[in-house]
Order: structure tokens, then C-alpha cells, then sequence
């Protein structure tokens, strides 16, 4: 088998959505109708049960509560029915880390002992909760420190949306009864930015956005959500119709010579291929720009020739290009580029009529910033065999 024609293989582990027998189940993550399923089974009449959904959800969702003794316009039985067969469980915070630029990071320990990592980014007037949907990724961009990471497991739907619970427990940011709604929400945005590769796990990270989109509960609009990918082009088409968020893609290079070096999935859905499928995302989600993330790497991809090819590849793209900076982990292979350089990148695109934002890297002191998350247990970096074995590239 070629390289270019080689599967992508997901060897991942994807555990239960239900625990054995006689343990509870965890209500966070079930979409409406899995509730509405999981209630009816506990014994919630069916004819009651669209009510039970709404309160228990907006419980959850919309006051933060996680006791169901907290449920007060639920009967003492029925509360004490949920406390038996259920549970609304977080993911369990194991360090919280504040950087001097006031970014903070969660390091969260997730069934089975697994690690994954949140980062909460403070801006004025908003907030940018950039959240994980694997532990450890399988693919192997060469830049990405989570990439380096041997072991790989699916994050539920309810590990995804726990994120943005514990980071509104640790802001104080759940409404009180009886106050004024806050008008600046400090989680305002969400980006699925931080460790893994979402489309390779479509179905429990899309639940768990409908949960955040959901207008009963957390009520982030889908135009506040910004899903990265770098490059699954077949499940492209079913994010917009599915999530309809903003799609964010790593591009980073505009050669496939180059773009095989840096993300290797390019071997099998190449730039030209990628670039069919982002035609076609604002139309299918009716949305407006998709972002093209570009990484800027001395001497790889950040020349003047770079940034016009760049131009030329995505005209008729509604786009906007965020350049990132470089950011350094123990052992990368890369240097950023020069400040002097990204500038003179960024102006071309700019002169071309792009809006080039320079991504301020945020949290660099807590090791927080972009492609530098990775378990605190799992720092040894893979070797090419295992690589290739892995991702079969
Ligand atoms: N797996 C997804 C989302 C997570 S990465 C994806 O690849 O799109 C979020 C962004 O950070 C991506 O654009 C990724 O390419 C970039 N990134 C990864 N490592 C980086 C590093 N060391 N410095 C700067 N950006 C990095
Ligand atoms: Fe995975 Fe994204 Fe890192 Fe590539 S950049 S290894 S896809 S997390």
C-alpha cells in the first residue's frame, strides 16, 4: 500500500456510555432524548417524562446544581428515585494552574485514571474555554506536542461537556435565583482547540455541543463554538450540517510537500481535496468564515512566497488566516519565526483583503498555550515506528 492511499486507522478506545448493572449513570452528556430514555427507564411515567427532562435539565444546565436534593421542584420521592439510579458527575480536577496573563489551566482526571487539559483564556468583555475531545491524539502533527502522546482514548459527550461545567464551578459563573442575569458571560466562547482531533470523534463531540447550544441550559450560540480540525475532509460536510459551529482548519502550509511534513493526514486528504470541502462549509452551515489556523515555523513555511500562495490557494474562500506563533515544548523539533517575519507574512495576507490576526500566545508560563497540552502522565515521546503503526501513515 502507497502512503497516500493507506487508511488512517482510529485505534482508539471508546468506553461504555452505560456503567454495569446496579451502578448509576451519569446524567451529564445524555442528550434530551437519552435522558428522556434513562428517566422512563428509572420508572418517570412516560406521560410525565418530557417535564422531567425540562426540569431535571435545566437543574443541571441552567443553575449548576449537582445534588438532586438541590432539585426543589422535584417531589422528595422522585429526588430520592434520580439519587439512586443516577449521578451528575464531573470530570475531577487534579491541578489548576493560573498564568501571570491570568489564563488558567485544568489538568482533569477522566474515568480509567486518563488526563486531558482545559484551558480557560480571559479577554475583555469575553472569555475562551478551549476544551479537549481525545485524550492524546492520533494523528501526529510534527509540531504538536499532543501529538506525541502514545495513548489515545475518545472522550463521552459527558467529559466534553463536563469542561465547560468545571470551568463555570471554578468561575463562580452559574446564575443565583433571585439576581439579575450577568450580561458578560466569562465563558462567552467555546473552541475545541485543545488535545485531540474532534471529527475523529464526531458523534459524542456534537452531543455534547448540543448540549452547550441547548437554549434551556448553557445557551451558547453555535456562532460562539469553533470547532479545529486539521483536515478530516469526509466528516467536513456533516460538522456543518450536524454542529452548524464556526470551523477553524490547521492549515499551515501551502505545499503538500511541506503539508505532509507538518500534518500528516494531508498524505491522505491533500490540499487541494481539503480545500473542496471548505468551499462548501459556509453554504452547508450558513456561517460565515472559516479561520485557517497557519503555525508560523522558522524557515518551514514562513516565507513571502508562502504567504502568496496562501492567498491564491483560498481565494473565494470566506476566510480569515490566524498566524500562531511557534509555541516551544521539551524536545520540538521547530523555532518560532521571527517577529519581523510573521509581520511581513501578515501583511501580505492583509494587503490581499484578509484579516491576518497574530495569535498572542497566552499562557505560556503554565505551558497552556496552543499544541503544548499534554498529560502530566504520559510525556514519553513516541517513536517513528509506533507512529506509523498507529496512524498508518
Ligand atoms: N486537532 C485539532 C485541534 C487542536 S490543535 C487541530 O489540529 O486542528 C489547535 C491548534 O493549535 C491547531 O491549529 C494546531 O495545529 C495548533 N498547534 C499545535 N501545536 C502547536 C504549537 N506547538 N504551536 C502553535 N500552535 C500549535
Ligand atoms: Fe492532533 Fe491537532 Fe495536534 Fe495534529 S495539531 S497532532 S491533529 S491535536
Amino acid at each position: 500500500m502507497n502512503e497516500a492511499t493507506a487508511p488512517i486507522t482510529q485505534d482508539v478506545v471508546t468506553i461504555p456510555r452505560k456503567l454495569p448493572e446496579g451502578g448509576r449513570v451519569n446524567l451529564i452528556g445524555l442528550t434530551r432524548d437519552e435522558l428522556r430514555d434513562a428517566l422512563v427507564a428509572a420508572g418517570t411515567p412516560e406521560k410525565q417524562a418530557k417535564m422531567r427532562v425540562g426540569q431535571v435539565w435545566q437543574w443541571i444546565y441552567h443553575w449548576g446544581v449537582r445534588d438532586f436534593a438541590g432539585m426543589s421542584n422535584l417531589s422528595k420521592d422522585y429526588r430520592a428515585l434520580l439519587a439512586d439510579r443516577f449521578e451528575i458527575l464531573l470530570p475531577e480536577v487534579v491541578t489548576r494552574q493560573v498564568s501571570a496573563d491570568g489564563t488558567r489551566k485544568y489538568l482533569l482526571r477522566i474515568a480509567g485514571g486518563h488526563e486531558v487539559e482545559t484551558v480557560y483564556i480571559p479577554e475583555e468583555n469575553r472569555g475562551t474555554l478551549c476544551i479537549s475531545s481525545q485524550v492524546g491524539c492520533t494523528l501526529t502533527c510534527s509540531f504538536c506536542h499532543t501529538g506525541t502522546q502514545k495513548l489515545v482514548r475518545n472522550l463521552t459527550a459527558g467529559e466534553i461537556v463536563g469542561q465547560v461545567l468545571v470551568a463555570r464551578d471554578d468561575l463562580g459563573e452559574w446564575p443565583k435565583p433571585g439576581e439579575p442575569k450577568n450580561e458578560t458571560r466569562l465563558v462567552s466562547n467555546v473552541v475545541l482547540m485543545g488535545m485531540g482531533e474532534p471529527l475523529y470523534n464526531f458523534e459524542n463531540v456534537r452531543n455534547a455541543m448540543k448540549i452547550v447550544m441547548d437554549g434551556e441550559g448553557l445557551t451558547l450560540s453555535r456562532r460562539r463554538i469553533t470547532l479545529s480540525t486539521s483536515g478530516v475532509v469526509p466528516e467536513i460536510a456533516r460538522c456543518a450540517e450536524e454542529i452548524g459551529c464556526l470551523l477553524a482548519v490547521s492549515f499551515h502550509a501551502t505545499t503538500d510537500e511541506v503539508r505532509d511534513r507538518l500534518v500528516p493526514i494531508n498524505k491522505r486528504w491533500n490540499i487541494e481535496t481539503l480545500l473542496g470541502a471548505l468551499r462548501d462549509y459556509p453554504r452547508l452551515s450558513n456561517s460565515e468564515r472559516i479561520t485557517f489556523e497557519y503555525v508560523m515555523l522558522k524557515g518551514v513555511n514562513d516565507s513571502d512566497a508562502d504567504a502568496r500562495r496562501l492567498v491564491k490557494l483560498i481565494a473565494g474562500i470566506p476566510a480569515k488566516i490566524n498566524l500562531i506563533p511557534f509555541n516551544e515544548w521539551p524536545g520540538s523539533p521547530y523555532e518560532r519565526s521571527d517577529w519581523e517575519r510573521i509581520e511581513a507574512f501578515a501583511d501580505i495576507i492583509y494587503k490581499a483583503g484578509y484579516a491576518s490576526p497574530i495569535r498572542t500566545p497566552r499562557g505560556e508560563d503554565i505551558m497552556a498555550a496552543c499544541g503544548q497540552l499534554k498529560s502530566a502522565t504520559e510525556r514519553a515521546r513516541k517513536s517513528r515506528a509506533e507512529i506509523a503503526a498507529e496512524t498508518g501513515l
